[in-house]
């Protein structure tokens, strides 16, 4: 089968189809054959090394697509299933071989597309606003990349949860798509300083929470936009990882929370992966959170796909075709 294989670290380059052996599930596990596996931003960091993995490996977290085959013990599916997960390596192929209890089975309202991008972003959104910080009625929350796969899926799970969302974003486009999403304000932070913005758009009170998963280059920032006893979430490294911070400065600009959470945390145990994806998916199929599927690149375009990401050219979910 093909497989998008990572032999070295290192840029979009070192993606590479190759022809594999085609797993055979073993006990436990079941056979999926990928219909749609999601790009996400861990990804490069799991090419560039900034992750490390072990290697060679195949890459992706994240794909729903059909069972092919089942291992001994499997009861719970059964071949022809529509099922979709997160958090097993080995995603960008034409079958992956699953832990059964690592799957969810797919409603019939959503599609493959839809499970994909549900299943590591839609999930995501929902331990940030409903677990890590959870957001109550009239909050202010600032999020980062707010046109991107998760940031257009948290600004919906945050509307519906009551609260206020100022949005950053680097293009008009993309600003005009976090509105759709619901956002109440939205920042160009390519042009504008987001910290006097979001001051503004406060009246001085600032936000209750930052959802930031820029990094570097606006860690400290986010964290001067939070009022008293907020929440400094820092989930992601788009712009480099933060590695310096003094905890002391938390003290005196209002006994602020930092936290860097991981989905793996999140969804660790079967109540957990059952309860945050099944109420994302009823969501979907519901109509409440709409998801954005514009970029699709088949299988052996992974590097494009790469370089898109990375280039900040895509908005909403990335999807690889086998
Ligand atoms: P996105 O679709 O959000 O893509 C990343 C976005 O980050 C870009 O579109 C861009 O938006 C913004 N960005 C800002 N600075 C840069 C930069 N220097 N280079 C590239 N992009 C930049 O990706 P995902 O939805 O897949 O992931 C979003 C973030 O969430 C990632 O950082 C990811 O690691 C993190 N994440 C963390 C998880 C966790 O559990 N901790 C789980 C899932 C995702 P713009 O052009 O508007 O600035």
């Amino acid at each position: 089968m093909k497989a998008i294989r990572v032999n070295e670290n290192g840029g979009p380059e070192v993606l590479s189809c190759e022809d594999i052996e085609q797993p055979s599930p073993g006990a436990g596990e079941v056979l999926v054959k990928v219909a749609a596996a999601g790009i996400n931003y861990i990804d490069t960091y799991q090419r560039s090394g900034l992750y490390q993995i072990p290697l060679p490996s195949t890459l992706g977290l994240e794909a729903a697509g059909t069972v092919a085959e089942t291992g001994a013990g499997v009861s719970q599916f059964k071949v022809g299933d529509r099922v979709a997960y997160t958090n097993v390596a080995g995603a960008y192929a034409e079958y992956a071989a699953v832990p059964a209890n690592m799957l969810i089975n797919l409603p019939d309202g959503v599609s493959f597309n839809e499970g994909a991008a549900a299943m590591l972003q839609g999930c995501t959104a929902h331990y940030l606003c409903r677990s890590t910080y959870p957001v109550n009625v009239g909050d202010r929350c600032l999020i980062h990349a707010a046109a991107g796969g998760v940031g257009l899926i948290l600004i919906q799970m945050v509307k519906m949860l009551g609260a206020t969302v100022i949005g950053t974003v680097s293009t008009e486009e993309k600003a005009e798509l976090a509105r759709q999403a619901g956002a109440d304000d939205v920042i160009l932070y390519t042009e504008q300083d987001f910290q006097s913005e979001v001051d503004r758009i406060t009246d001085g009170a600032g936000v209750n929470v930052a959802y930031d998963s820029v990094g570097k280059a606006t860690f400290e920032k986010s964290i001067d936009c939070l009022a008293k006893f907020g929440y400094m979430v820092l989930y992601g490294n788009a712009s480099g990882p933060v590695t310096e911070f003094n905890p002391a400065t938390l003290g005196p600009k209002g006994s602020l929370f930092l936290t860097r959470p991981t989905l793996f945390d999140y969804v660790a145990t079967r109540e957990d992966l059952e309860w945050r994806s099944g109420e994302v998916l009823q969501w979907i199929t519901e109509g409440k959170i709409k998801l954005r599927l514009e970029h699709f690149f088949p299988l052996a375009q992974a590097q494009q796909a790469h370089e898109a990401l990375e280039g900040r050219k895509t908005t909403g979910k990335v999807i690889l075709t086998p």
